[in-house]
């Protein structure tokens, strides 16, 4: 093979509790899949099949890092989600084989430009810059899938300086991991190291320089950022 012409670029990874590295090939978001999420954008969570978004993986914050207050946005949102991560690939999985493809799960935050996107969603164009700009998926150690044995329920929520301002439970997921596994599976082929941030529940709201950001999903663990 000949030479690569500039250097490429680094593997991204995120520390797993046992001490290795996973490293991440994609990331995939589930758009709107807690209903009463879905009801305080203004949609009606009843008739919607699941849709996706993406973000760059070195859009990830890893390691408890501070997230630099993104340009070009006077309304950034936190959006506290459930981060699953793949130990191998495949296309057209059934649900009932999907939890196999799982190496495990991160306690993750979809970070958003919600004035872009505001902005995006009324001229019809895409949401790449207000959800896939530098640093905008902060993410906490990944545990291992035994950690969190029913993954359809359990705690999940978000602290802003201490305050509560999300919480809610994975047993209000629309579309169960296994769910949008599949469905996703019929979209695109997906491989190892791809992850997918499963979706907010309701309380998105503005964050601003300096504010703490800690939230947890129960058995998976934290994370943590502050904006600066
Ligand atoms: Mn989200």
């Amino acid at each position: 093979m000949s030479a690569y012409v500039i250097t490429p670029p680094p593997i991204v990874s995120i520390p797993t509790s046992d001490g290795g590295q996973f490293p991440v090939r994609r990331i995939f978001c589930v758009g709107r899949n807690y209903a009463a999420h879905a009801r305080e954008m203004g949609h009606d969570p009843d008739r919607e099949a699941p849709f996706f978004f993406c973000k760059p993986a070195d859009s990830l914050v890893v390691g408890g890092a501070d997230m630099p207050y993104p340009s070009m946005t006077q309304d950034l949102h936190h959006e506290m989600e459930l981060v699953v991560g793949r130990s191998s690939g495949g296309v057209d999985i059934a649900e009932a084989d999907a939890m196999s493809h799982v190496w495990g799960y991160a306690a993750g935050l979809d970070m958003t430009r919600r004035d872009i996107q505001a902005e995006a969603k009324k001229a019809g164009r895409p949401w790449d810059m207000a959800k896939g700009f530098d640093h905008s998926a902060p993410i906490g150690v990944m545990v291992p899938k035994s950690a969190l044995p029913d993954p359809g329920k359990g705690l999940i929520e978000l602290k802003v300086n201490g305050q509560v301002r999300q919480t809610s439970d994975l047993s209000f997921l629309i579309w169960s991991i296994p769910e949008t596994i599949a469905y996703l599976s019929r979209l695109v082929r997906l491989e190892a190291g791809d992850l997918i941030f499963t979706g907010t529940p309701e309380g998105v709201a503005a964050a601003g320089r300096g504010d703490v950001l800690e939230g947890v999903v129960a058995g998976v663990g934290v994370v943590k950022t502050t904006l600066v």
